[in-house]
């Protein structure tokens, strides 16, 4: 899934989310996708004003335990958008899954996964909190990072 923020003839914001890039061409073409404010079909895609909108789920990154060299995900600047209920469930999954198998390292996480790359402690999963720029140079250094939004717990 991604998530496209768009923009209508009248110049309605909204967001979209779409299998790939391929399926919200097609369903824009067929004149699918409606202004959620006008219904208008003339849709695009906004572009992306980053670093502007306030995040409502702060990502949290979380290091792999083996040394396999991801890609971070791409930090979604834009969140101001209400993640549809299907979403927000398996985040929820996903978040219960890393707190149940990894260990809670707060701000540390930056060092802690740079001292498990380097072999100078044991390798486990971690999570924790990083800055932007820290998690960046930890994927410059090869580190492995993974970004999950952050959703509120099932339970509360
Ligand atoms: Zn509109």
């Amino acid at each position: 899934m991604i998530h496209y923020q768009l923009r209508c003839g009248q110049d309605h914001g909204f967001d979209g989310w779409f299998n790939d890039s391929a399926s919200f061409e097609k369903q824009a073409k067929r004149g699918l996708i409606e202004c959620p404010e006008c219904g208008a079909t003339n849709v695009e895609r906004a572009l992306m004003a980053p670093a502007l909108a306030k995040r409502d789920a702060s990502p949290m990154p979380v290091a792999e335990p083996s040394s396999t060299v991801q890609a971070p995900a791409t930090p979604e600047k834009t969140t101001s958008v209400r993640l549809p209920a299907q979403m927000v469930a398996a985040l929820q999954r996903m978040r219960a899954e890393v707190e149940k198998s990894c260990d809670y390292v707060g701000p540390d996480f930056a060092d802690q996964a740079r001292a498990m790359h380097r072999g100078e402690v044991e390798p486990k999963g971690i999570y924790g909190e990083t800055t932007d720029e820290q998690a960046e140079s930890l994927a410059e250094e090869g580190i492995a990072v993974a970004k999950i939004p952050w959703v509120p717990r099932a339970d509360g």
